[in-house]
C-alpha cells in the first residue's frame, strides 16, 4: 500500500507544480513516517524514497537502526527540547524544527563536539496559534539569524511552517505565503546565508503550499496511512 500512495502523491505533487507553472522537480518529497513501523519506512524506501521526517527523539533512537540503508536521510521536525539536543545530534541528518536562538546555540555546541555541522531550517509560527512551535516574531528570527552568522557548526538552509489547524484554505494560503514573504526579505537582509529551503505543505494542504512557493512538502498521512498511536 505505501508504494502504491507514494506514487499517488508524487503524481499530485508533481501536478501542484504544474499547474503553479513552477520548474518539474522544484519541490522536494519528505515522507513523515512518525508513529509508523520501520517495516512502513523500508517499504517506502524500497519504492525509491529516501527523505524521512520525524517528531520525536526517543522514536527516532528506538526505531532507526546505527547503520540505515545506503542513502537514507532522516530530519526532526517535531519541537526539540534544550536537554535532547545532545541525544538527536548524531542521530539525524537535519534539525527542521529549531525555534529559539537559545536552541540554534545549543545545536552548533553539540555539534562542534561531534566535529560536523548540523544543516538547520528555522521554523516561524505563521498562524500565530499558540498551540504551535515556531519563532513568534521576525523579530526573534531575525535575532537568530545575526547570531547565525557567527556560528561555525550549524548551516542555515531556510525556514519551515506548519499550516493553521483546520484546512481552511484562505488561511493556509495566508500562512505560507507570509512563509514565502519572509524567506525573501531575508535573503535580502543576510545574503550570504542560504534560503534554499521552504518546508511546508502537508497531506490536507501541500497543493495550496506548492502554489505559494514550497520547496519542500511533509507527506504523512498520505503515504503510510493513519497514525498508530500504540507504536
Ligand atoms: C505529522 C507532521 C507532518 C505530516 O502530517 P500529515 O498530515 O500526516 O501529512 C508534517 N509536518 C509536521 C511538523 C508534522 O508533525
Amino acid at each position: 500500500m505505501v508504494k502504491e500512495n507514494l506514487a499517488e502523491v508524487k503524481k499530485e505533487v508533481e501536478a501542484a507544480v504544474a499547474a503553479a507553472g513552477r520548474k518539474k522537480g522544484s519541490v522536494a518529497l519528505m515522507a513523515v513516517s512518525k508513529l509508523h513501523t520501520w517495516e512502513n519506512i523500508m517499504e517506502a524506501y524500497e519504492a525509491g524514497q529516501r527523505l524521512f521526517g520525524e517528531n520525536h527523539v526517543q522514536e527516532v533512537e528506538a526505531k532507526f537502526p546505527k547503520t540505515r540503508p545506503e542513502g537514507m536521510e532522516v530530519h526532526l521536525i517535531g519541537h526539540l527540547q534544550g536537554n535532547k539536543v545532545g541525544k538527536i545530534v548524531p542521530l539525524v541528518d537535519a534539525i527542521d524544527s529549531v525555534d529559539s536562538l537559545k536552541l540554534l546555540r545549543h545545536i552548533d555546541h553539540t555539534a562542534a563536539m561531534d566535529g560536523r555541522v548540523m544543516p538547520v531550517l528555522l521554523e516561524f509560527n505563521t498562524s500565530g496559534e499558540e498551540a504551535k512551535s515556531g519563532f513568534l516574531t521576525e523579530e526573534d528570527l531575525f535575532a537568530a539569524l545575526d547570531a547565525a552568522a557567527g556560528l561555525q557548526n550549524v548551516k542555515i538552509e531556510g525556514l519551515m511552517t506548519v499550516g493553521p489547524l483546520g484546512g481552511d484554505e484562505e488561511k493556509n494560503r495566508e500562512a505560507f505565503s507570509r512563509l514565502t514573504r519572509l524567506r525573501d526579505e531575508c535573503r535580502k537582509r543576510y545574503p550570504l546565508l542560504c534560503f534554499d529551503t521552504l518546508s511546508m505543505g502537508m497531506s490536507d494542504d501541500f497543493p495550496t503550499a506548492i502554489a505559494c512557493g514550497s520547496t519542500m512538502v511533509r507527506i504523512g498521512t498520505k503515504i503510510f496511512g493513519p497514525r498508530n498511536y500504540n507504536l
